[in-house]
C-alpha cells in the first residue's frame, strides 16, 4: 500500500483528506486471481475505489472506505466497471447514482474510464511490456481527466492488432483478454464491456476498432 499511514477509521480519513488532495480515478471489482488490501489495511472483498493522490501516488479503498472517502473529499464517483458482470445486482443498485455529488470538474470524461480499462487489459495480456502504452497507462492513473489525443487511441488499437495477428482465432482485445487463463478456466465472458467513445473516435478517423 503506497499511503504514508494506514487509513483506518474516520479521524484517519478526514487526516489525510486535509493533508492531501485525493482525487477518484477507478471504480471497479476485483477479477478471479486479483487480490488487494483496502487503505484501511483489510483485504479488499470484491469491489473496490482507486484513488490518487499528490505527487503521483495510487491506493485502493474497498467499498465501504472508498465510499467514505469520496464523502469526506466530496468527489464524483466514476462510473463503475464490472466487465465480467460479476458484482450481485444489490450491490449495483447502491452504485446507480452514487456520483452525484462532486463537481463536474472533478468527473472524469467516460473516454478516459474506457482508455484506462483498455489499457489495463492489454497490458496485461503482454505482461505490463515496457513501452509508449505503459507509460501513458501510468500517465492516465495520475493525471485521468488528460485530453485524449487521437494519436493515443490509434496506437491502442494498432498494439492490439499486433496482438491479435499472433492468435489468429481471437479477434478483438476483449476476447484475447477472456482468454488468459484464469478467465478462461471460469468460462467467463466480457458481455459488461464496451468501449462505445473509443469506437465512435476510431470510427471517425477511418479505422476499425479491435477493442
Ligand atoms: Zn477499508
Amino acid at each position: 500500500m503506497a499511503l504514508p499511514y494506514p487509513l483506518r477509521g474516520r479521524d484517519a480519513k478526514e487526516r489525510f483528506c486535509r493533508e492531501y488532495t485525493i482525487r477518484c480515478i477507478r471504480h471497479g471489482v476485483l477479477l478471479p486471481g486479483d487480490s488487494a488490501r483496502c487503505c484501511c489495511g483489510n483485504p479488499i472483498q470484491q469491489e473496490f475505489f482507486q484513488f490518487a493522490y499528490a505527487p503521483s501516488k495510487t491506493f485502493l479503498a474497498g467499498a465501504n472506505c472508498g465510499r467514505e472517502l469520496i464523502e469526506i473529499a466530496k468527489l464524483a464517483t466514476p462510473t463503475l466497471v464490472d466487465p465480467f458482470g460479476l458484482l450481485p445486482q444489490a450491490a449495483k443498485k447502491t452504485t446507480t447514482g452514487a456520483g452525484a455529488s462532486g463537481t463536474g470538474e472533478s468527473r472524469i470524461p467516460q473516454i478516459n474510464v474506457e482508455m484506462a480499462y483498455a489499457l489495463d487489459m492489454l497490458l496485461e495480456i503482454w505482461d505490463n511490456k515496457d513501452g509508449y502504452l505503459k507509460s501513458m497507462s501510468e500517465k492516465l492513473n495520475h493525471y485521468p481527466q488528460i485530453t485524449i489525443y487521437d494519436n493515443f487511441i490509434l496506437s491502442l488499437n494498432k498494439g492490439v492488432r499486433s496482438t491479435i495477428e499472433r492468435r489468429k482465432n481471437l479477434s478483438n482485445l476483449r476476447q484475447i483478454y477472456a482468454s488468459l487463463p484464469r478467465f478462461k478456466k471460469k468460462g467467463l465472458s466480457m458481455r459488461n464491456i464496451h468501449f462505445p467513445n473509443l469506437e465512435k473516435r476510431l470510427s471517425a478517423l477511418g479505422e476499425v476498432s479491435l477493442l
